[in-house]
């Protein structure tokens, strides 16, 4: 049995929040608060201990982290297969999924001139107490986030155990090797430096020193955690990260018609990252799309290219829960333990399996989300809210749906501080695995794939999502037992 969280007095747990925030904000554990200013920041939603997680899922998990990234690198690359699937969403999705489609015909009509993709994806899961295996939420193939807070929470967490915050006398509560820290944001760092040195390896006489390029939101409240990537980019690989947002692209860069170069600044960028354009608020302003198209005809490398964000809509999860489809993708020997954390995903469209799955959406909705092929959290439509929500709009629009089983991940104790309160409640929580992949997307070759670092998010048990900038969960680490 793990260990429950140490039992503190009022005046422990007083200094143990007290250290917890002046570390937080010192060390960059934070986010700008919902009114926007500049020049003030929060501490981010935090809990104040790790929370338990089983050894052997998370080291499952860890382990599966390439055959994920081999699959997915192989579903872009078998593009076929992907377009055909996007064409039949696109209809009943024409807003986002149908746009995004619409970008990339209109990319290829131009001429995609680089072949290589770089992926940084997160696999979700959680722990599922009816199976006791971890149990995959989703892919995450566009701009994952809390790389860098992942890592800070997680030294936060060791740091509060080793100074003796944990205990009334002083010493340490965990056993140190039991609670790892996340090396995510060094990790992504690494998976970036990775595209900017095959970049620079095929396109320049290797003396050029080329740049990031992240297309980023305005007024993002997450900024830090991805300032994170961009410094230790710089201080671990002297690589140099300029920001933009996605809407002031065509305005801002230059591209060299001829080869397709793309510069910011005066500067050759050599890959672009995006951590934006993942949801319709994204190409509110209209000539985002515009932005997409332009930088997807470009030299640079993007992360991620258009086709390998719409291998991560929830659509694709779903048809690769068939295991005759998975078979078409991935075939190596750790086939069925990539198979074994998968949920039931029901489709709802026209097909034999979405008859059943309609009958079962309406006569036991308990067990069920409903999820639309949208990102970024807050989209989803929980349990009992399912047959008046189907029966509120067209039935041809149902197949632009999923139907998911719901996971049970345990209830646990922790507690959560978010803008100064404490939250005492149940939680239960997310694991994100890391992973970054370089593959030539035309003639699918992987150039090399990682695991790089994990994720806890936290949240109340009654709340059913866990996003963390979407105001739900809470930024946790792990203590493994
Ligand atoms: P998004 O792409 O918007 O993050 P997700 O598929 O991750 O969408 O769903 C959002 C949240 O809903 C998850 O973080 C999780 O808390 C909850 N959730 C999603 N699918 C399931 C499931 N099958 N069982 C339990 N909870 C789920
Ligand atoms: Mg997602
Ligand atoms: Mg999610």
């Amino acid at each position: 049995m793990p260990l429950q969280f140490p039992q503190l007095h009022d005046e422990d747990e007083s200094k143990l929040i007290h250290n917890l925030t002046q570390y937080g904000l010192s060390k960059g554990l934070i986010m700008y608060p919902i009114s926007y200013q500049e020049y003030q920041v929060n501490l981010a939603p935090l809990t104040l201990f790790p929370t338990p997680f089983p050894r052997s899922q998370f080291e499952k998990a860890k382990s599966l982290a390439t055959a994920y990234s081999e699959l997915y690198a192989n579903v872009v690359s078998q593009h076929d297969w992907l377009i055909n699937v996007i064409e039949a969403l696109a209809p009943v999705d024409s807003s986002f999924t149908g746009m995004l489609y619409q970008s990339y015909l209109k990319a290829q009509k131009k001429g995609i001139v680089q072949p290589i993709s770089l992926g940084i994806a997160r696999s979700d899961y959680m722990y599922d107490t009816t199976t006791q295996q971890i149990k995959q939420v989703e892919f995450n193939t566009v701009s994952v986030s809390f790389a860098g807070l992942s890592r800070c929470v997680g030294q936060l967490h060791k740091f509060c155990n080793d100074n003796g915050l944990y205990t009334s006398n002083g010493d340490a509560y965990y056993d140190d090797s039991d609670l790892p820290v996340s090396d995510s944001s060094l990790g992504l760092a690494r998976g970036l430096r990775d595209g900017v040195s095959c970049y620079e390896a095929h396109h320049t006489d290797g003396y050029t020193k080329t740049i990031v390029l992240f297309v980023i939101q305005p007024n993002e409240r997450n900024a830090f955690d991805q300032r994170a990537i961009e410094y230790t980019l710089f201080d671990d690989f002297g690589i140099v990260s300029k920001r933009i947002d996605l809407a002031r692209v065509t305005s801002e860069v230059v591209v060299d018609e001829i080869s397709h170069r793309l510069y910011y600044e005066g500067r050759e960028v050599s890959v672009v990252y995006y951590r934006s354009g993942y949801s319709p608020h994204d190409f509110e302003v209209k000539e985002a799309w515009d932005c997409r198209v332009l930088l997807e005809t470009t030299l640079a490398i993007k992360c991620p290219s258009l086709l390998a964000q719409l291998s991560g809509a929830k659509k694709i999860q779903q048809l690769l829960t068939d295991e005759s489809i998975l078979a078409k993708f991935y075939d190596k020997q750790d086939k069925s333990e990539l198979h074994s954390t998968f949920c039931k995903i029901y489709p709802l469209d026209d097909s034999a399996r979405a008859a059943a799955a309609k009958k079962l959406a309406f006569e036991c909705p308990e067990n069920f989300v409903l999820k639309p092929q949208r990102e970024g959290g807050g989209n989803n439509i929980y349990k009992e809210d399912i047959p008046g929500f189907l029966r509120s709009i067209p039935e041809e629009e149902w197949s632009g749906y999923i139907l998911m089983e719901l996971i049970h991940p345990p209830v646990q104790k922790n507690i959560l501080l978010r803008d100064g309160q404490l939250a005492k409640d149940g939680i239960v929580s997310e694991l994100g695995i890391y992973s970054s992949f370089l593959f030539n997307e035309y003639s699918g070759e992987m150039i090399n794939a990682a695991y790089q670092g994990y994720l806890l998010r936290s949240k109340i048990s009654s709340s059913n999502e866990g996003g963390v900038a979407a105001g739900y969960g809470c930024v946790d680490s792990i203590y493994l037992y």
